[in-house]
């Protein structure tokens, strides 16, 4: 794919100034589109976040801030994504984890899980959509995980807005299909499935099995890995942004309402 494919495309990437959804806004950006980025109120980290994309493009990029567990926050962040022009490529990347066994999972954060991991990606699908399906061009896609696929302990919440996620990018699959022609690339909805992946969002898991080996990190990583990632290998974020810059591909119009696994072979046994 060459580096002007999404040239005129407008993408919006939830939680962007850091960890997967950046790399996957890089390498939007890369493709030629123009990307607005996305995050919790923390003026730092979305001005070095516009500054990677700046030193790939000449734009200087849009940045939102929105608490995505508040539904009306969520409904301004994209009236505002969509002042100056629609929304062609969605990718709903925001998300938060908390383990804890079942029976001792509090329950706020069942609603917290729920809100940011599944019904704010419920909020921008139904915003973003209508423009996408009038002028036959748009792509959803929604970093659910492994764990929209399989299920692990102590990840209840996480587990179910998760297998939630992947649900209903399939609904939204099927009702968009018969949009737009093969020329102007449909509409299309997909899941991308990521199991261990290097970002901040595995520190408390990988602190809490490096703690079962006197506090050495790697060989908590090694462990988590071993357990579950048949590979071995950590995923880059940069590896999953190169799966969404394939997905919006104009040639990717019939591919949808699926979910893809990045697991190193761990859905596959
Ligand atoms: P991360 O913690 O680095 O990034 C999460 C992003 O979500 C951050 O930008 C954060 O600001 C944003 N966010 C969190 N709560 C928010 C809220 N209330 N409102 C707005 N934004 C909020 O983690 P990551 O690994 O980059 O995670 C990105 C996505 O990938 C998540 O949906 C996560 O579930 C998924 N995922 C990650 C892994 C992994 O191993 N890293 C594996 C599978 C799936």
């Amino acid at each position: 794919m060459d580096s002007t494919t999404l040239t005129g495309k407008r993408a919006l990437v939830t939680g962007s100034v850091q960890g997967i959804g950046l790399e996957i806004a890089k390498a939007l950006a890369r493709s030629g589109a123009e990307v607005i980025l996305h995050g919790l109120p923390d003026d730092a980290a979305h001005a070095a976040a516009r500054m990677q994309l700046s030193d790939i493009t000449e734009r200087e990029a849009l940045s939102l801030s929105s608490d995505l567990s508040d539904g009306s926050q969520t409904e301004r962040m994209m009236n505002e994504a969509q002042t100056n022009g629609p929304i062609d490529i969605l990718v709903n990347n925001a998300g938060i984890q908390f383990t804890a066994p079942f029976q001792e999972m509090p329950r706020q954060k069942w609603d917290a899980i729920l809100a940011i991991n599944l019904s704010a990606a419920f909020d921008t699908m139904r915003l973003a959509l209508p423009g996408m399906m009038a002028r036959g061009y748009g792509r959803v896609i929604n970093i659910a995980s492994v764990h929209g696929l399989v299920a692990s302990i102590h990840k209840a919440p996480y587990v179910a807005s998760k297998f939630g996620l992947v649900g209903l990018t399939r609904v939204v699959a099927l009702e968009a299909a018969q949009a737009g022609t093969r020329d102007s690339g449909g509409v299309t909805a997909n899941c991308i499935c990521p199991g261990w992946t290097e970002t901040s969002i595995l520190e408390p898991q990988i602190a809490a099995r490096a703690a079962l080996f006197n506090g050495d990190r790697n060989a908590g990583i090694q462990d988590l890995l071993s357990e579950k990632q048949p590979s071995g290998r950590m995923s880059k974020p940069e590896e999953i942004g190169r799966l969404v810059v394939w997905l919006c591909d104009p040639a990717a119009h019939n591919l949808t309402g699926v979910a893809i696994p990045i697991d190193g072979g761990w859905t596959a046994q």
